[in-house]
């Protein structure tokens, strides 16, 4: 455990600045460890609840920082380019009305649009 604190560490500051969720490879270029070191560190990290694991139906799967603070994603069903947004009025009341109607005690949400990003939307009209 002790010995792979290092990568752990490497992870963690990458996805900290990182705007967007980084899938493996791409965690992998730039913290130089053994993949499967890194898989099991993030592994350890999303039972920790330091990590969130995305996967927006492109059969990638994404880590994000949990430090980030909730957000949403926009995602460009062209380029595949990720952006973070924060929603003004976020779901909150949803998640009471879900409780009070279905006694269902929603801890946490996930959302996502899809959808087209600027440049590819320039790109549909020209
Ligand atoms: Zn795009
Ligand atoms: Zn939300």
């Amino acid at each position: 455990m002790k010995r792979s604190t290092p990568v752990r560490n490497k992870i963690l500051k990458l996805l900290r600045v990182c705007k967007y969720p980084l899938s493996v490879p791409e965690i992998n270029k730039k913290v130089k460890a053994n993949k499967t070191t890194i898989y099991r560190q993030i592994e350890s990290m999303i039972k920790e609840g330091i990590l969130f694991k995305f996967n927006f139906g492109d059969g990638v799967v994404r880590y994000e920082s949990a430090s980030n603070g909730h957000h949403h994603h926009l995602i460009c069903n062209n380029c595949g380019e990720i952006e973070g947004v924060v929603l003004d009025d976020d779901l909150t009341r949803e998640e009471k009305l879900i409780f009070e109607k279905r006694n269902f005690l929603v801890t946490s949400h996930m959302l996502e649009f899809f959808g087209f990003c600027k440049n590819c939307q320039s790109d549909t009209k020209s």
